[in-house]
């Protein structure tokens, strides 16, 4: 479930260094070296996020984001542009961009836009639950604290999801039992503290504060 980045640059060196930087972030990548292909790639294959050039043959970037924002595309929109085209920036913004790049740029600070751009559209689309330094992406399980990654089990992931629907809200032990292992759980309901325990080694591998608390004679709840 990997985000589909379109690039349209017409410098090739620079489009190939980037991709390759996106491709080993694990973003799929396409690319287009020209405003139009640009153009008919950003409709036909419907990206995750678009990188445009301002100054590309045939279209430029800024034209070329008007057009997609004219047939309701809402897709981010990152505009790179040179140093001297800076002035120019409100053009951009009314064409419909959301950020721009001065070239040239550092590659840590193009990922850093496109992963903050990518993270605002998760949010509006409910993909992404959040609590303090914690987040979760429902669509590509990913879990971080920060930045940092957390590896979780199938079953270690829901209990957390379900727990991050309704921060400090407590779950009785019934609740969890039932919404996260299903009405015909016959086991012993001492998985509850079992998971539970493996989810906070987890979540505070690196001595970050608890976030999931102990609510006793309840259950649990996601608390400061
Ligand atoms: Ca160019």
């Amino acid at each position: 479930m990997a985000a589909h980045i379109l690039l349209v640059e017409d410098e090739i060196k620079l489009a190939r260094f980037v991709e390759l930087e996106l491709t080993a972030e694990g973003y799929r990548v396409t690319i287009a070296h020209d405003g139009i292909t640009g153009l008919t790639l950003a409709r036909e294959s419907t990206p995750d996020l678009a990188i445009l050039d301002w100054m590309l043959p045939g279209l430029t970037g800024v034209e070329l984001c008007r057009r997609l924002r004219a047939t309701g595309s809402k897709v981010p929109v990152i505009l790179l542009t040179a140093r001297d085209e800076v002035s120019d920036r409100v053009t951009g913004l009314d064409a419909g961009a959301d950020d721009y790049v001065l070239k040239p740029f550092s590659i840590e600070e193009l990922l850093a836009r496109i992963r903050a751009h990518l993270r605002r559209t998760q949010e509006e689309s409910g993909d992404l639950l959040q609590f303090e330094d914690l987040s979760l992406n429902r669509r590509t399980r990913e879990v971080f604290r920060g930045e940092r990654a957390i590896d979780l089990t199938a079953k270690e992931f829901d209990l957390l999801e379900y727990l991050l629907n309704h921060p400090r809200q407590v779950y009785t032990r019934d609740q969890i039992l039932e919404k996260v292992w299903g009405y015909d759980f016959m086991g012993d309901s001492n998985i509850i503290e079992v998971y539970i325990r493996y989810l906070r080694i987890k979540l505070e591998e690196s001595n970050e504060k608890r976030l999931i608390h102990t609510v006793r004679g309840v259950g649990y709840a996601l608390r400061e």
